[in-house]
């Protein structure tokens, strides 16, 4: 039996209700499956998508892979059909019990089930069929809940419910990027309301100085509860109720109002629900504002600041994830405080002392004020992302801290991905057949993945062709319909569908657009590119990216790629695929052969894709920054992967220059001839053998699990 806790009961009940609700729309035989509708952790159970799928053949991929939805719209006959399949049935059954022993195992050792660590995001990325991401933040944090539901670490997290989530992203006929926001529909997806006494949760979060009503939702994510907070009820003003509605609105306003939200709701609706926290972990400054809240309450209580500020100090912790100044937000003084009077007061020091707690000289009545320095102040400790983030963090803040860079107490949890999510089924099948019974669970162990030394090269190749077929025969539609809709003609769709190989050595890239990951040394050079992807040893290249909306400068180096669109030679191999979002980048990381990342050192605080593609014995060409400064080994095997030189320099043009000469250097010399150099078999050896060290030495280093036990160990 798990121990009952207040908030683990309200949240089983009120998502039984809406299971109830669905359970009752459904055929008897068909109806376990309702609970396993909503619990994202459908989303890492072997076969769970096969069982969806076959309930209501054809509409899974009309209700963008949402079961709630699917189950909700699927015709009666369908639903019959699926209630007489004797095998679907059992399948079923093994689903709804896998999910209920999942739930109902013990927490972890040394930690207390009724005061979970309170994780707090600003976005989450648990599915496609979720819109609460905008990329890596959202995506790490949703690995993150879903490792610690693994690992049965009792977790509680706090976020916001966007009703319009993050944009879609189209092209027009120039390549520039066009958004769109769509509204989720409660109704009709695994959210449901957090009901108390028959009545969703309620709070009050002070937008502007004014305690506007916000309400309380919860997405289950394998043991771990998503709590959601969004402001959109009708007796709230339009602007308050449109503080909620999208996800990195433009105006700082807003996201002020979001960070508000987010903070101080968070700490409002623990509250609510009697839960202690052992921990707060605020990931990213967004939520730094709780911190600032629970001093506020026990000022409120008659405490006096810096004894208020000790206290809760020792049940913080922040992660930060940005080496970059301007990544870090800042606001000038007057703007924070409209955002947030009276606040300084409730806490004790003032309107001063809250801008000085968010700025990097305290008394300095100029500069201006963010969140993130007020999150490392008031945790206990701070960590970065990946060690060379840890250092660059260290020099970036050391003003904050005064004395040696050395003494800065920031520290590193390097990032890794949640295995089961992102190993797709060719390489899982293959890895379950020899490396043992349940060693996904144990994967940050290094002896774990040491029979991959012995698989067959002919299997390994076999899988990589496998994972890469699929992802061509999926994105050759794609990319036929992406080119038809921007109004491309017949002839050009068809050369894209045509010009997609399952055998051709397969090249990824895809992120966030954003000036620092330098999109645009990929066409620094068009005509030696389109000489290296069009020779006899084709090379094919699919991008994918959104700009954020107000960033016209990430916007025109998507329109760049357009220019060369006129040349056929790289019409038929670089495609883009519109609308990065979580399905597209499982696509990309399980099929591609090569992950290209050439950001500008040292502003990759991480990146986690490449640990994706790693999983799927895809091999790593990436400039040594973030993860990779770290990954990039040479190994009894050799190198497990390829680097690029990731020092610092301040001449921009020229490091382009020789990164770009890099890439195009290695993909002609080391890349095209190793994949291409088939012994009689047919098997690249040399390629196989990277294939083997990148996965041997990568995978146990960059899971999730590894990352979860340093949290846990060094952090929590
Ligand atoms: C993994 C992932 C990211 C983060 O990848 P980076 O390497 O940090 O660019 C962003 N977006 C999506 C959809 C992802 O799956």
């Amino acid at each position: 039996m798990t121990t009952m806790t207040m908030p683990l009961d309200l949240v089983r009940d009120s998502i039984a209700l809406r299971v109830g609700e669905l359970e009752d729309r459904l055929p008897e035989p068909l109806r376990p499956l309702a609970a396993v509708a909503y619990n994202y952790r459908w989303s890492w159970t072997p076969g769970a998508i096969d069982v969806f799928m076959a309930v209501d053949p054809g509409r899974w991929e009309a209700v963008g892979a949402n079961p709630v939805r699917l189950l909700v719209e699927a015709s009666r006959s369908s639903l019959e059909a699926a209630a007489a399949d004797a095998d679907l049935v059992a399948r079923i059954e093994a689903l709804a019990a896998e999910l209920a022993h999942d739930l109902d195992r013990p927490s972890m050792d040394g930690f207390d089930p009724t005061t979970p660590v309170t994780f707090l995001c600003a976005e989450f990325g648990i599915h496609e069929s979720m819109p609460l991401y905008s990329g890596g933040l959202g995506v790490l944090a949703g690995d993150i809940l879903k490792e610690a539901s693994d690992l049965a670490l009792p977790m509680l997290a706090v976020g916001l419910f966007y009703r319009n989530g993050y944009f879609q992203q189209r092209l027009d006929a120039t390549g520039w990027q066009v958004e769109s926001w769509q509204e989720t529909d409660p109704e009709l997806s695994p959210i449901v309301p957090l009901v108390r006494d028959g009545e969703q949760v309620t709070l009050t979060v002070p937008i502007r100085g004014v305690e506007a009503d916000a309400q309380a939702w919860v997405v289950q994510v394998g043991r771990v509860p998503l709590l959601l907070l969004d402001t959109d009820l009708p007796q709230n003003s339009p602007a308050v109720r449109w503080t909620t509605a999208r996800l990195y609105d433009g105006n700082n306003d807003v996201r002020l109002a979001q960070y508000v939200t987010l903070g101080i709701g968070a700490v409002r609706l623990l509250d609510r629900l009697e839960v202690q926290p052992a921990l707060l972990h605020m990931n990213e400054g967004h939520a730094a504002l709780a911190a600032a809240e629970l001093i506020a309450q026990r000022v409120a209580a008659g405490e006096n600041y810096d004894d208020a500020r000790d206290a809760i100090r020792d049940r913080c912790v922040f992660t930060t994830h940005t080496p970059v100044a301007a990544g870090n937000e800042t606001y000038p003084p007057e703007e924070l405080l409209a955002a947030l009077p009276g606040l300084g007061d409730r806490m004790g020091i003032g309107s001063t002392g809250l801008l000085n707690l968010g700025r990097i000289q305290p008394g300095d009545p100029r500069e201006p004020a963010g969140m993130t320095p007020m999150a490392m102040r008031l945790a206990r400790n701070t960590n970065g992302v990946a060690e060379r983030h840890g250092q660059v963090a260290r020099g970036m803040w050391q003003p904050l801290f005064g004395g040696d860079e050395a003494d800065v107490p920031i520290g590193h949890v390097t990032n890794g991905v949640h295995l089961p999510t992102w190993m797709g089924n060719e390489f899982r099948t293959l890895l379950d057949r020899h490396l043992g019974d349940g060693w996904w669970r144990r994967a940050d162990d290094p002896e774990v993945w040491a029979p991959v030394a012995d698989i067959p090269a002919a299997e390994l190749w076999e899988a990589r062709s496998l994972a890469r077929s699929s992802l061509v025969g999926w994105a050759r539609e794609v990319a036929a319909k992406d080119r038809l809709r921007r109004g491309d003609s017949l002839e050009w769709a068809e050369l894209g569908m045509n010009g997609l190989a399952e055998d051709a050595l397969t090249l990824g890239f895809a992120r966030r657009v954003a000036g620092y990951k330098r999109l645009y040394l990929l066409t620094r050079d068009v005509d030696r590119m389109a000489r290296l992807m069009a020779g006899d040893r084709p090379v094919q290249l699919l991008i994918a990216g959104k700009a954020h909306p107000k960033d016209d400068g990430a916007k025109a180096m998507v329109r760049e790629l357009f220019a060369n669109r006129g040349n056929p030679e790289l019409a038929e191999r670089v495609f883009f695929l519109e609308d990065y979002d979580i399905e597209i980048g499982r696509r990309l990381t399980a099929g591609c052969d090569v992950w290209v990342n050439v950001p500008r050192p040292p502003l990759e605080a991480s990146g986690t894709s490449g640990m994706k593609v790693v999983l799927n014995g895809g091999l790593n060409l990436s400039v040594l920054d973030g993860w990779w400064a770290e990954g990039y080994e040479s190994t009894e095997w050799g190198p497990n992967g390829w680097g690029i030189d990731g020092s610092v320099s301040d001449d921009h043009g020229r490091q382009d220059h020789e990164h770009a000469t890099a890439l195009y250097d290695l993909l002609e010399q080391q890349v095209v001839p190793h994949f291409y150099d088939h012994d009689a078999d047919g098997v690249p050896q040399a390629w196989v053998t990277m294939m083997r060290a990148s996965l041997m030495t990568l995978g146990p280093q960059f899971c999730a699990s590894r990352m979860m036990h340093d949290y846990v160990r060094q952090v929590y």
